[in-house]
C-alpha cells in the first residue's frame, strides 16, 4: 500500500518561539512530509509581538528544515487545518497539566472536523519553557539566552529598550 502523504499543521500562538517549540518542529518534521507552523492571529493576554513579526522571526529560524513553513492564520484551528488539506495537529507536552487541556482540545478537534491529533512530549530541558513565561521574564530583565533562539532575544532585547 502506498504511504499516504501527511500534512500537519503546528497551531499555536508562538509569543514568541521558544527553543521547545523549535524542538518539537525539529522532532516533528521526522513524522510528517510537510509540517506548516501556524501562528494564530486571534489576540492573546499581553501580547509582545505582533503576528507578523512572530512569522518573522521563525521564517528566519526555519530556512535550513526542509519541508516546514510557516503561515498565520484567523479563527478556528480545525477551520484551517482543512482548508489547507492538513490531516494532523500537531502539539507539544510539557505537563500533565497541558495533557489534560489537550486531551479535550483533541477530542474537540476530531469529534467535529476528523483531524487526529498528534503529540510530542517535550525535552527535559525545556520543559518548564513558555512563550508566557519568557515574556514575563523579559519584562523584568531577566537572562533567557538558554531558553530562545538567538534572533528572538536579539528582538526582545531592542523591543524591551522602547
Ligand atoms: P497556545 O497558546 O496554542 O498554547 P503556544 O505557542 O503557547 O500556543 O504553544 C503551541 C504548542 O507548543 C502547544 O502545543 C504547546 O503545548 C507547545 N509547547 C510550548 N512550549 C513547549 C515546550 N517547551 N516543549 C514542548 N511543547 C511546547
Amino acid at each position: 500500500m502506498a504511504k499516504k502523504f501527511v500534512r500537519a499543521i503546528f497551531p499555536g500562538s508562538f509569543d514568541p518561539i521558544t527553543n521547545g517549540h523549535l524542538d518539537v518542529i525539529n522532532r516533528g518534521i521526522k513524522l510528517f512530509d510537510e509540517l506548516i507552523i501556524a501562528v494564530g492571529q486571534s489576540p492573546i493576554k499581553n501580547p509582545l509581538f505582533t503576528p507578523e513579526e512572530r512569522v518573522e522571526m521563525i521564517a528566519e529560524l526555519i530556512t535550513d528544515i526542509p519541508g516546514v513553513s510557516v503561515e498565520t492564520f484567523d479563527g478556528l484551528t480545525v477551520e484551517y487545518a482543512t482548508q489547507i488539506k492538513a490531516n494532523a495537529i500537531l502539539r507539544g507536552l510539557r505537563s500533565l497539566t497541558d495533557v489534560q487541556y489537550e486531551f479535550q482540545l483533541a477530542m474537540t478537534n476530531r469529534a467535529v472536523a476528523g483531524v487526529e491529533t498528534v503529540f510530542i512530549m517535550t525535552s527535559e530541558q525545556y520543559s518548564f519553557t513558555s512563550s508566557s513565561l519568557i515574556r514575563e521574564i523579559a519584562s523584568l530583565g531577566g537572562d533567557l539566552s538558554n531558553l530562545i533562539p538567538k534572533n528572538v532575544h536579539d528582538r526582545l532585547k531592542k523591543r524591551l529598550k522602547k
